[in-house]
């Protein structure tokens, strides 16, 4: 009787072991990219099929080092790459913390000058840490394993060690451009999926752009510009990219009024899809290359609890592997 016991509590582990397996192996094919609810600013994770982290931005404050631990597995403690679009604090205060908690393989930025201490803590660490640091310009491609390519679409010169001032100041001091026209763009794809991240990027941006990448801007997902603000996505740049989806990170009754209405006009009309953190919450994509599938926070929630429970009892891995079985194009 004991040896039977035996025997099935073997087999027992034997169909775990080879679930997991399976279940692993069926996660793997997804590109994940979470657009992080994290109020009034940008934080983006993405993560690629073969288990490699990219970061853009991080948020206003320290919210988003928790939502970065809940997307990721607890033992995967490694950033891959982490861009700094440009340094406004909506964009890059959550980033110190991660600095300080994970390892980074990689810093992009522009490296343009701006004068806040957040910015200042950040390049501190960066040096302390002696994290190679690369300079954002047009052109540049990394490849991550899987077929993944990640794309510099702007800013077109090396900007770093130059003071840009804010636009508030721009029209006094009659300067060119602001901060938010350095932005780091990012094109990203894998497969037949396609992704546009564009900061804070402004119209001036979009149209240097548009003169210089043409031919390729067609995206499926467009990261909208600026939080939404009129003084970013226009029709001519909408147009180019022609997204199926677009994302607006933005903070529920922000002070800047964003995004502007006219801008949702403009998407509506376009027939682009709209998703809104300040009302979607935590908005994600994930994408095997050929499908996308479109999640807001209660779909995340459902299918992360339910299919990607991070459990190994039995029970659950059975319950993953049927649910992921189950679900392939429902989303
Ligand atoms: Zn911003």
């Amino acid at each position: 009787m004991k040896k039977l016991f035996k025997i099935f509590i073997g087999l027992l582990l034997v169909a775990a072991v080879l679930t997991a397996v399976v279940w692993q192996s069926g996660q793997d094919q997804y590109l994940k990219v979470y657009f992080f609810d994290v109020g009034q600013g940008d934080a983006i994770l993405i993560r690629t099929p073969l288990h490699q982290n990219i970061v853009i931005d991080g948020g206003p404050d320290n919210g988003f080092i928790a939502k970065l631990g809940s997307a990721l597995p607890f033992y995967d403690r490694t950033v891959d790459l982490m861009v700094l679009t440009h340094p406004h604090e909506d964009h890059l205060v959550g980033l110190i913390e991660v600095l300080k908690r994970y390892r980074i393989k990689e810093v992009l930025a522009t490296g343009a000058l701006a004068k806040n201490s957040s910015y200042e803590e950040w390049l501190k660490i960066i040096k302390e840490k002696n994290i190679p640091f690369k300079t954002a310009v047009s052109g540049q491609r990394f490849l991550f394993s899987g077929d993944i390519q990640l794309i510099v679409v702007s800013p077109f010169a090396d900007l770093a060690g130059h003071s840009y001032e804010e636009a508030s100041e721009k029209k006094s001091a009659g300067q060119e451009g602001n901060l938010n026209n350095t932005s780091v763009v990012l094109f990203l794809t894998y497969g037949q999926t396609s992704f546009l991240f564009t900061g804070d990027l402004e119209e001036a941006g979009e149209k240097a752009i548009l003169k210089n990448w043409l031919a390729s801007l067609k995206a499926d997902v467009l990261k909208i510009g600026h939080h939404g603000s009129n003084g970013s996505s226009s029709e001519d740049f909408l147009r180019a990219v022609s997204p199926q989806d677009a994302v607006i990170s933005v903070g529920q009754d922000n002070n800047f009024g964003h995004p502007s209405p006219l801008v949702l006009k403009r998407l509506e009309r376009l027939k682009i899809q709209i998703w809104r953190t300040d009302l979607s919450g935590d908005v994600a994509f994930w994408a095997n290359g050929i499908i996308l599938r479109k999640l807001n926070k209660n779909r995340l929630d459902f299918f992360e609890s339910f299919c990607y429970n991070k459990n190994n009892h039995l029970i659950d891995l059975i319950v993953r592997y049927l649910c992921q079985q189950n679900n392939p194009t429902s989303f």
